[in-house]
């Protein structure tokens, strides 16, 4: 790394919610800071006025610091030497900058009317060019303006590049890419007729102003990078280093991902609805683009800011493999605090944002958090997300309006099941005129009393308290049913079970 101190900057356009795309940015550029000691800068990019949306900037705000990225400076923090950090209200720097290129005449006025771009555009296509800007503003009299002024034309400001100029440089990512200047569309606006500098020349403005040392983003941008280069040589100033980010894939289209792939969630806010923990996401995302050395899979925040290596950025797109983002999260889940889960939960159902969470606001028990925390415990290791867990939560805290599949008992003797079932309740009302129930003492005696183990013993029960086969500990579930809920459970089961005549 260069002696000069680390600073990067992650610069959204607060055009909707914070996308997976967006949020690898910041977390590259997050891991790249804290790996390096470096500072990290938030800065809004809203000169596209009417691509922003009303809450847009909270929205990225609030679900990067759910997911564990914080900065160091930002329109929440900021530093009187770089300061303000909306583009909006730096266009005055921009002004400043935009006159010393046409005082210098690397830039120029060109007052080509849409019509006439278009005519342009289409005449070169007609005669099998890429359409580009041919230039005929560059070098006008000043007569010429004046004229064109009167007329009421309000016009771009564009630089002007050299013919066959190479720009290249040495990407972070990629490593050498170089552009030639004949082949970039020609001489690119970098204010509009409306006053507003576009992206390729505030982002040069911005991250020369702010000492920027490193610009890492997606590698959509890749094409803009000489046109910013353009600009640096204009002005006279040292770029900063490039690093173009992978983009993530969509393995079946095998195409970038796209907001029409309804089936895979994109935005963050989506992942944290689904129940999906952050510090899971946040590890899936550093895995979008880059590997550490190793098998090992599961990295803390701390861990990855350890491991960040830029030299392993891939070159080669990112799949999103929604099977290990599961699997991920599953882990994460598996190793988490229960106390910790169960807030999350309560969170997730105060805030509503999903089907389930509604459904569980509705919910009237006396003690939600216990009950959620119960079957928390109990489920921890058999889940994906920790909406599966309120699923459950709601179809114990709702059994006694379930339905459950009796035919299920039809793997065993109904003889059998009936034995079980009859010992247990005679078992369980005992126990309750003694005011001392442990479900797994009662389902141990009713193993001994009838003489009947392991399986055999346990799928007709788990059938009857949870409508399926597989439930991780039967003895913990019954703990979250009233008596008269177990009784009614077995006297259901105890029906579907009757030998048929
Ligand atoms: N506002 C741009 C974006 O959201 C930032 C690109 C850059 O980092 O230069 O894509």
């Amino acid at each position: 790394m260069d002696d000069k101190k680390v600073r990067v900057r992650y610069a959204p356009s607060p055009t909707g919610f914070l996308h997976i795309g967006n949020a690898q940015s910041a977390l590259f550029n997050y891991l790249f800071a804290k790996h390096f000691g470096g500072t990290m800068v938030l800065r809004i990019e809203d000169t596209d006025t009417k691509r922003n949306v009303p809450h847009g900037e909270d929205s990225q705000i609030e679900n990067l610091h759910w997911l564990g990225i914080d900065w160091d400076e930002g329109p929440d923090k900021p530093n009187p030497k770089y300061a303000p950090y909306h583009q909006t209200q730096r266009v005055s720097l921009y002004h400043k900058y935009i006159q010393q290129l046409l005082d210098k005449g690397f830039a120029y006025k060109d007052y080509t009317t849409e019509d006439e771009l278009k005519v342009m555009r289409d005449e070169q296509r007609k005669n099998g060019e890429a359409p580009h800007y041919d230039g005929r503003w560059y070098g006008r009299s000043e007569e010429d303006q004046k004229a064109a002024e009167k007329q009421g034309l309000k016009p771009d400001v564009r630089l002007h590049l050299p013919s066959n100029h190479i720009y290249a440089w040495d990407d972070i990512v990629k490593g050498n890419v170089q552009f030639n200047s004949d082949n970039m569309g020609g001489d690119f606006i970098i204010e509009k007729s409306n006053g507003m500098p576009t992206y390729n020349f505030a982002v040069v403005i911005d991250d020369y102003l702010m000492d920027i040392t490193h610009v890492l983003r997606g590698d959509d941008h890749i094409a803009n990078t000489p046109k910013q280069i353009a600009v640096y040589e204009a002005l006279g100033i040292t770029p900063p280093r490039f690093g173009h980010i992978t983009l993530i894939y969509n393995p079946k289209t095998g195409k970038k991902l796209s907001k029409r792939d309804k089936e895979t969630l994109q935005f963050i806010s989506q992942y944290k609805n689904q129940g999906y923990l952050s510090e899971a996401i946040f590890n899936f995302i550093a895995f979008l683009g880059w590997s550490p050395v190793g098998e090992k899979e599961l990295y803390s925040k701390d861990e990855l800011i350890k491991a960040y290596d830029p030299d392993r950025m891939s070159k080669s797109p990112a799949f999103f493999d929604q099977h290990k983002l599961d699997w991920m999260n599953s882990q994460y889940i598996k190793n988490a605090d229960v106390a910790d889960l169960t807030d999350r939960i309560m969170d997730l159902i105060k805030e509503g944002e999903s089907e389930i969470a509604k459904k569980l606001q509705d919910v009237n028990l006396p003690n939600l958090r216990e009950f959620i925390k119960h079957v928390t415990k109990v489920y921890q290791r058999e889940v994906y997300k920790l909406t599966d867990i309120m699923e459950k939560v709601y179809f114990f805290a709702n059994v006694d309006s379930e339905t459950f599949d009796y035919s299920q008992f039809d793997d065993f003797s109904p003889v059998v099941v009936r034995l079980i079932l009859m010992q247990f309740r005679r078992e369980l009302l005992d126990a309750s005129e003694k005011g001392d129930i442990d479900f797994d003492t009662i389902i141990r005696s009713v193993g001994n009393a009838t003489g009947i183990k392991g399986r055999e013993l346990y799928f007709p029960l788990n059938v009857t308290f949870t409508g399926n086969t597989n439930a991780p500990q039967v003895g913990s579930i019954l703990k979250l049913y009233s008596i008269s809920t177990i009784i009614n459970l077995v006297d259901k089961a105890l029906t579907g079970t009757e030998v048929k005549s």
